[in-house]
């Protein structure tokens, strides 16, 4: 069954301008138990407010968000608290996200205690329980998240958001932050979590390395929307959109250190006004006169492999 089924779409507003911006733009989205999808695009793509979208921290204001099959905007308060504890969010840098005045027992705590799910007195034991699952001694519990390595901060916001028991995690760029050699230990974290606990992700990064290795499925964004979509080998082996084949095109022989793709040539055209028809024309070497006015609609062009574009007819 799907777990999360659709998202229509999601509009931000972006505090510097009056004007309202379609972060994300008609996505359709569809993740599966047990799944992880990577979303991959260059950064202000969107990717982060769909992110946000999913785990319910912003709102879908145009759209639906299904969640086990159930609009979220119509939730009920019991179903509405399920679905706030059910999908939890990691973020990308865990030096901002944890209260760096609170110690770590009482970070891994405070959703037990504000949501009354465990009494007092089982409190200690899941915390304990919670920093072992991520590779944690329990002394660190009195510290402070300055006392503790960048790698560790991120073992406690994951831990932090285990304690709640999720059944969905959506992780954004979370392992960005840290050191090459810390990324691989955090990222083995989250696939040991995953057959462990049959997690669900949807894993937001810009490192195709890093997405490559984690996911069962890609997801591509460009401009608010998703360009393609496909099983992660399809996207590696067979990529149809040339966003995909331009991102894919610059990340260099696996060993070499640089993963991370440097922007296409050309700059990303402003969310405020985003070109007509293909969003992606001003920088794509294959454009023709009918990708100036034609939005291409996302269409499966193989099984399980959605394409948006006008090569493809
Ligand atoms: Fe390029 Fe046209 Fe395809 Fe857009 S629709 S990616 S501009 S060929
Ligand atoms: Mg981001």
């Amino acid at each position: 069954p799907d777990l999360l089924q659709k998202i229509v779409g999601a509009v931000a507003r972006q505090p510097a301008q009056t004007r309202t911006v379609h972060a994300v733009n008609g996505v359709n989205l569809q993740i599966a138990k047990g799944e992880v999808l990577g979303l991959v695009g260059e950064s202000g793509c969107g990717k982060s407010t769909l992110g946000r979208v999913v785990a319910g921290l912003h709102p879908a204001t145009e759209g639906q968000l299904l969640y086990k099959g159930q609009d979220v905007s119509q939730l009920g308060r019991q179903e509405q608290l399920a679905y706030t504890l059910g999908v939890q969010m990691v973020f990308q840098d865990p030096q901002a996200s944890l209260n760096p005045r609170q110690k770590l027992h009482q970070i891994l705590g405070e959703a037990l205690h504000v949501h009354k799910l465990a009494p007092a007195a089982e409190v200690p034991g899941r915390i304990d329980a919670a920093l072992a699952e991520v590779g944690l001694a329990s002394e660190y519990r009195a510290r402070l998240p300055h006392q503790i390595s960048g790698g560790q901060r991120q073992r406690i916001g994951i831990a932090r958001a285990l304690m709640v028991t999720p059944e969905f995690l959506v992780c954004d760029e979370p392992v960005a932050a840290l050191d090459v050699s810390i990324q691989a230990q955090v990222i083995n974290l989250f696939m040991d979590l995953r057959s462990q606990r049959g997690l669900t992700y949807l894993f937001i990064s810009h490192d195709l390395g890093v997405v490559r290795h984690i996911s069962d499925k890609v997801a591509i964004m460009y401009l608010g929307k998703i360009v393609e979509m496909a099983p992660t080998a399809e996207i590696f082996g067979q990529a149809q959109h040339p966003y995909t084949q331009a991102l894919l095109a610059e990340v260099p022989d696996v060993g070499r250190r640089k993963r991370v793709f440097t922007p296409i040539k050309g700059e990303i055209p402003s969310p405020l006004n985003p070109p007509p028809g293909c969003t992606f024309h001003p920088r794509c070497p294959h454009a023709m006169e009918r990708c100036r006015q034609e939005v291409p609609q996302l269409r499966e062009t193989a099984t399980g492999h959605v394409t948006a574009c006008h090569l493809l007819d």
